[in-house]
């Protein structure tokens, strides 16, 4: 047996440029979600490609505790562009690994153990960050996991009032969640969430792995909402396709974060691309441009969807379609007959994280192209 953890689509990708994607016979598909909200700026994107090349002709890897220039860039890059007084970084390889440092510091920082978290959330697969990841299909063959995990239901206050307490460490939440449905958080359970977990003293969480790097109009998700978490949490689309995650983190946590560690931690090429992505975000002014073509496209999928559609729904580029019957099959026909590449989140939504940069009028096709699928009855 080999290679035995994915299910294996029949389109074998072999090259990517923009929002395109290239199968090993030449055809050419759109991307709206092969790179799972990975690839902000685009396949291949020259800034990111450049200063991976340089950076990896100078040196490709030095432990990491010899400060190198990309990552020192990259710390004082992520501060500047933080919310608020989020000013310290923790940087690792992905979003489970940004999410279980946010847990073990938010402990640490308090000394409390108890960690809340949402239904239908999904935080990553590592046993710390899986514990608080709702869905018992990834959790029962692997437990026991961390205990003290409350889970609230999402956008209830009360519910979270009762929840965090003063043995509370942490109450970690996505603005919005991917895996469990495209559901938008609302602004008052998130300024709740800011006063219930500073009154505590706990430390509130936001799980920005996939709403972060401009995917909801702004660079961070927290600056539409007007709330400053503790901890702030990025991976997918932070290094543009490499393999970064980042904890952003307050001086309270950071001060009392204890011993937490890893080896790869902040490499010189990781950082480099990790560097070159937040930048060109910043400079070309793409989440502007993302929370536009987004707009856009969720306006046009409500007017235009028929009776097969419950609801369409998200921020930005981050896009969820409610089927009545299940999202696999329109899946299947949008890559085969109209070469859209979509992703589901769940069984009944279809979900859309193309590259930010996407145009009008590549959003006019999947507009065509979902309309055709869903409203012929
Ligand atoms: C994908 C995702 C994670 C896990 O990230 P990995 O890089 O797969 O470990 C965590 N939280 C959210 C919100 C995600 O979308």
């Amino acid at each position: 047996m080999s290679g035995f953890v994915f299910n294996e689509k029949p389109i074998q990708i072999e090259r990517g440029d923009g929002a395109y994607v290239y199968d090993d016979s030449g055809t050419e598909y759109l991307d709206m979600g092969a790179s799972y909200a990975c690839v902000p700026l685009g396949h291949g994107h020259p800034a990111v490609r450049d200063a991976v090349t340089e950076q990896f002709e100078k040196i490709t890897y030095v432990q990491a505790s010899y400060p190198n220039a990309q990552r020192t860039a990259l710390y004082e890059l992520l501060a500047e562009t933080a919310p608020g007084d989020i000013d310290n970084t923790w940087l690792c390889n992905s979003g489970t690994e940004a999410n279980e440092a946010a847990l073990k510091f938010a402990r640490s920082a308090t000394g409390n153990s108890k960690i809340v978290a949402t239904m239908q959330g999904f935080h990553g697969r590592t046993m710390g960050a899986l514990a608080t990841t709702w869905k018992d299909k990834y959790k029962k063959p692997y437990e026991p996991l961390i205990g003290d995990v409350e889970f609230v239901p999402y956008n209830d206050s009360e519910a979270l009032e009762e929840a965090v307490d003063e043995d509370t460490a942490a109450f970690i939440v996505e603005p919005v969640q991917g895996e469990g449905g495209i559901n938008p958080a609302t602004k008052e359970f998130l300024q709740d969430a800011r006063e219930m977990t500073r009154e505590a003293g706990a430390a509130l969480v936001f799980d920005e792995v996939q709403t972060g790097m401009g995917r909801t109009g702004t660079l961070w998700a927290a600056e539409q909402i007007g709330v400053v978490p503790d901890m702030l949490t990025s991976a997918k689309g932070l290094g543009n396709g490499f393999p970064v995650g980042a904890t952003l983190v307050r001086d309270w946590v950071a001060e009392n974060y204890g011993s937490h560690a890893s080896t790869f931690s902040g490499g010189p090429v990781i950082s480099a691309a990790a560097g070159a992505t937040v930048s060109t975000m910043v400079e070309e002014a793409v989440p502007a441009h993302a929370g536009e073509v987004g707009a856009y496209l969720r306006a046009e999928l409500e007017a235009a969807l028929g009776e097969d559609v419950r609801d369409v729904r998200g921020e930005g580029l981050m896009i969820g379609v409610e089927v009545k019957r299940g999202a696999n099959r329109y899946l299947k026909q949008l890559a085969l007959e109209h070469r859209i590449l979509a992703l589901p989140a769940g069984r009944t939504v279809i979900r859309l994280l193309p590259p930010l940069t996407i145009t009008e009028s590549e959003a006019d096709r999947v507009i065509e192209a979902l309309t055709d699928l869903l409203t012929d009855t």
